[in-house]
């Protein structure tokens, strides 16, 4: 099936019980059961949810991969991952990483004895730098977020296979439609299904995707042994996203390259990060990898004063300005302030987030109104 199809029929069936088209929302706690332990599967809705059951072989089939698990969240999804290690075990990441997920690793999991590494990890040299015999897990966001750097999936994945160490990739930022980390040689999928999966801003969700079995029942046991569990309704509204993910993407993906084209010969601008700009830093691998280049990008005007900052981003009427990405309507976003200001100062900074940066998801409207709102928001 390709994946147009996949979005639209992949996992799902009409339901046994009445012939209904669409997934019902089967909102409960419990099943009953025949006899003691003489049950259809489903024991005790934290374990098993009918509805969760059909979003994780959907999602499972849109990244080419045996199976899926859900989760309340993008970080939740994150969270199962990093509980698959042990005190004294160490990860390798990226040094661009969203910032929930630095927070996660560097507030949580640090104090439980797990070292990270925030790396530079734009070739797979430096990244063997830090290999060890404790080193149990490697990280990758790719395109990264805020700075759209673009990671080698097959190269990271290769060295890490080698020294059998688990590689988790937060394909986020690119979707299914563009990436297929499983593909590429990664182990483990992680999505914050919030953004484009869900795709309409109305849902927080995450999930992983794998191909090995013993790593599913490992990351099964920590599902249902944590809890972090998504409900029904949401479950619902991410398998009714994902089946015009690949409409979507697309109009993403053509917004977004006409969109980074008008900043970059915008007199203002000084310097726009989009990685399907021929000169990207990553864009070789960016068309290795992916299939297209997506609607988020950054930028930095040339006046970088504070007072400016805020009138462009108080300006826009139609990029409205919020934390998260992905949605149908375009999104303008600070950074700094916003979603990487759990990242301390010095370290944004060193890693080339600036104050100034200004980060967009641009959305799925008509492409000429939105570079009109950014003309006017620019002066
Ligand atoms: C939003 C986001 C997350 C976290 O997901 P939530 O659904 O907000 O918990 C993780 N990684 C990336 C790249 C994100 O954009």
């Amino acid at each position: 099936m390709k994946f147009a199809t996949k979005v639209i029929h992949a996992g799902i069936e009409p339901d046994p019980s009445t012939g209904a088209i669409m997934t019902p929302i089967f909102q409960t706690s419990t099943y009953v059961q025949s006899a003691p332990g003489e049950n259809k599967g489903y024991e005790y809705a934290r374990s098993q949810n009918p509805t969760r059951s059909v979003l994780e072989a959907a999602l499972a089939a849109i990244e080419n991969g045996k199976y899926g698990l859900c989760f309340g969240s993008g970080v939740a999804a994150t969270d199962a991952v990093i509980k698959l290690l042990q005190p004294g075990d160490e990860v390798i990441t990226g040094n661009d990483l969203y910032g929930g997920t630095y927070r996660l690793f560097n507030k949580v999991f640090a104090k439980f004895g797990i070292k990270f590494h925030y790396i530079n990890m734009l070739d797979a040299a430096s990244v063997a730098k830090y290999i060890n015999q404790n080193t149990k897990l490697i990280w990758i966001e790719t395109p990264t977020n805020p700075l759209m750097n673009i990671i080698d999936i097959v190269d990271i994945s290769t060295l890490a296979r080698k020294h059998k160490i688990l590689t988790c990739v937060d394909n986020t930022f690119a979707s299914p439609y563009l990436q297929n980390p499983l593909d590429l040689g990664a182990d483990i999928v992680m999505h914050s299904a919030t953004k484009y999966l869900g795709g309409h801003s109305d849902v927080i969700h995450g999930c992983l995707i794998m191909n090995d079995s013993d790593l599913r029942e490992k990351l099964y046991f920590i599902q249902k042994s944590c809890g972090a569990v998504p409900g029904p309704q949401d479950c619902f509204l991410i398998l009714r996203g994902i089946k015009t993910l690949h409409v979507r993407m697309q109009r993403h993906c053509e917004n977004g390259e006409k969109i980074a084209n008008f900043l970059r010969n915008h007199p203002k601008v000084a310097k726009v990060y989009w990685c399907g700009f021929q000169d990207h830093p990553g864009y070789a691998i960016a068309k290795k990898q992916m299939r297209g280049f997506g609607g988020m990008m950054s930028f930095e005007m040339k006046d970088q004063s504070a007072a400016e900052l805020k009138r462009v981003l108080s300006s826009t009427k139609l990029f409205s300005l919020a934390e998260s990405l992905g949605g149908i309507e375009s999104m303008i976003n600070h950074p700094a302030t916003m979603t990487h200001a759990s990242i301390p100062r010095e370290e944004r900074i060193k890693n080339g987030l600036s104050d100034a940066l200004i980060r967009l998801s641009v959305g799925i409207e008509d492409v000429d109104d939105l570079i009109s709102d950014l003309k006017e928001a620019l002066g």
